[in-house]
């Protein structure tokens, strides 16, 4: 009889995996770097199953003493067939990661959106723990979104729903890797403080993140590192980030008047309460007042494992089913 749960967060750049026991509890961990945008979808399926194996090899238990293997992956996913439709940052295009995994393993496999995934961990273990109306925004790379509905994990018809992140601010705004223009995650997100740093740097202006800007790739503690260094670009940067974040979540506001708007992601996490602070100074001038006035907005309390507490729950759902 199994007693153990394996839960995996699924990037396009790591895969962090985990161990939890029955009092819900991560006892063993690991972190694995995947090839972005190079690997092809066999590559990425041998490193989560080597991922699983290492966990049980490291932590001396059998696939026998498992329950079920759940993960949240970038993209469009439909969880009752565990198939990948389509993932921006990974080679799956209708990939049936589900078979493919309990054909491995013979122990149940549920596969969701990472986003929808940690908004849902967030829910049932973290910071909304307990609400029925919830949305949550995840600043990363790009900008996921997660809503609960009455109470609900809601994803709309076929799974492809709840892209709050690519809400058009500005039809004439910067290109979104969605192929729109002007969407939130083309502000707010790592690649729109990005674009506009490497546009103020074009302009002749210095800035800490010229590596990041020749790189194509801004890392979350460089981001914080030349913020508090005053870094007049990366300041004017996150600020533009902040301020369009905070006219979206008022759209989300007006639209579903949740309980609580939950800010998380990578971005989120490493810049302590600076996001934060500056959404809830300006968030007031984009929703009603009578909407805004029953609305909590809070930073995730579950930090990086918002998305191996969500497969958790998601495990227990799937298996009531
Ligand atoms: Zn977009």
């Amino acid at each position: 009889m199994g007693k153990y749960y394996i839960c995996l967060d699924i990037g396009g750049t790591k895969v962090l995996g985990a161990i939890f026991n029955n009092k819900r509890e991560i006892v063993h961990r690991i972190k694995k770097k995947t090839k972005a945008g190079g690997d092809d979808s066999a590559n990425i399926e041998n490193t989560i199953i080597n991922l699983v194996e290492e966990l049980l090899a490291e932590f001396k238990i059998s696939i026998k003493d498992v329950i079920a293997i759940a993960a949240g992956a970038p993209g469009v996913i439909n969880i009752e067939k565990g198939i990948v439709l389509f993932s921006p940052n990974l080679p799956w295009r209708n990939y049936e990661i589900k078979k493919a995994i309990e054909g491995k393993f013979k122990v149940p496999f549920f596969i969701g959106n990472d986003v929808n995934v940690g908004v849902y961990g967030e829910w049932k273990y973290g910071a909304a723990k307990g609400l029925t109306q919830v949305v949550g925004l995840f600043v990363g790379t790009g900008m996921g979104a997660g809503l609960i509905l009455d109470g609900k994990l809601y994803t709309g018809h076929g799974d492809k729903g709840a892209e709050c992140g690519h809400m058009i601010l500005n039809p004439e705004g910067p290109k979104c890797n969605c192929g729109q223009r002007g969407c939130l995650e083309a502000f707010s997100s790592k690649q729109g403080i990005i674009d506009y740093a490497r546009t103020q740097a074009a302009r002749g202006r210095k800035t800490a993140l010229e590596k990041a800007i020749k790189k194509g790739v801004l890392k979350s503690k460089d981001l914080k590192a030349a913020y508090d260094a005053n870094d007049a670009v990366a300041i004017e940067a996150v600020d533009r980030a902040c301020l369009y974040l905070a006219i979206g979540i008022g759209n989300l506001i007006n639209t579903f008047s949740p309980e609580m708007v939950v800010l998380g992601g990578g971005v989120i996490e490493s810049m302590g309460d600076v996001f934060l602070e500056k959404v809830l100074k300006d968030v007031d001038l984009y929703c009603m007042p009578s909407i805004r006035d029953t609305v909590t907005i809070k930073n995730a309390a579950l930090g990086d494992d918002s998305i191996l507490y969500g497969a958790l729950a998601m495990i227990d759902d799937m298996l009531k089913k």
